[in-house]
């Protein structure tokens, strides 16, 4: 699906957010792990206000561990908390309703001392497209959709999912546009496949793939393609990988614009390993300046 996130398209998907923001008590506001910056929405803090959050680096399986443990520890330095999941694998999202439970006990605790009755929490789950909503979603979901909205005569409201006795989800997330005006950011979505349909040009995506990798993940990239560094003609890096992989149009010549697919899709594909593209390093200090 491409959503093209005109400013009319971000007022109306904000308005969407703040409504469902007034059902629930929590948010769980979905990150892709491999770029646990440049998946965020730039506006949600404003948009979820004063409202509970857990941060969820969803694709875990996909990206580079040390990082990903080391954002987790990140995020909740910074008061946020976090946890890093697969949404593929279901057991594993057991560790949601968890981690809802501990930033709401204070809450619950409140309103027991109140002599008030406890609830299930109540849900939802916010990103931008494609780091794996409806995935998650579904899986938490399991069987126990309640399809109150699928019988005639009943208006579809929102419909929540019962995943555990102490926790229900709103069964539609709430879709934010990323921070597509940052080019680096823009690069990275991309060239991780997070955002599938792009105007970016596949040569400069493989080219900031290549550039990337060199910097933080040397090894793995001069291994894949047998080489020692990228060299500052970047052309003659394309020749060297067009030549390896034989990658040729017929008339024998190396076929850059699929030597640039193919190093992209090396990428998304996993073939250079577990990659994180948002690296802790890089941010801490733009944190540690907005903190004083
Ligand atoms: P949405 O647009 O946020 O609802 O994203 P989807 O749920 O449609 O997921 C986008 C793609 O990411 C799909 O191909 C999913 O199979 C994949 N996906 C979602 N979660 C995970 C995950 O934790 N790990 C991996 N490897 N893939 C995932």
């Amino acid at each position: 699906m491409t959503i093209q996130w005109f400013p009319g398209h971000m007022a109306k998907a904000r308005r969407q957010v703040t409504e469902k923001l007034k059902l629930v008590d929590i948010v769980f506001e979905l990150i892709d792990a491999r770029l646990p910056m440049s998946s965020r929405n730039p506006m949600l803090d404003e948009v979820i206000h004063q409202k509970q959050r857990l941060l969820i680096l969803n694709k875990a399986d996909m990206a580079d561990e040390t990082q990903t443990k080391k954002w987790v520890e990140f995020f909740k330095a910074h008061g946020h908390e976090a946890i890093a999941v697969n949404s593929l694998d279901s057991k594993g999202l057991k560790r949601v309703t968890k981690a809802a439970e501990a930033i709401l006990k204070p809450k619950w605790d409140r309103m027991k001392a109140k002599g008030m009755k406890g609830r299930a929490i109540r849900a939802m789950i916010v990103g931008i497209p494609n780091v794996g909503k409806s995935t998650m979603i579904n899986r938490l979901a399991k069987k126990n959709l309640a399809r109150t909205g699928n019988m005639p005569g009943v208006t579809k409201a929102q419909q929540w999912i019962k995943v555990e006795k102490e926790l229900e989800l709103l069964d539609t997330p709430g879709i934010l546009w990323p921070k597509f005006e940052d080019p680096d950011v823009g690069y990275k979505l991309a060239v991780t496949g997070a955002i599938k349909d792009t105007i970016m040009n596949m040569d400069d995506l493989a080219i900031y793939g290549l550039h990337f990798l060199e910097k933080h993940y040397p090894n793995r990239l001069y291994e894949r393609y047998q080489m020692t560094k990228v060299s500052d003609e970047i052309v003659e890096t394309f020749e060297h990988i067009g030549k390896l992989r034989n990658v040729r149009t017929t008339g024998g010549e190396i076929d850059y614009s699929y030597v640039a697919e193919l190093i992209v899709r090396d990428i998304r594909n996993e073939h250079l390993g577990k990659l994180t593209f948002d690296y802790v390093e890089d941010y801490k200090e733009e944190f540690d300046n907005k903190d004083k």
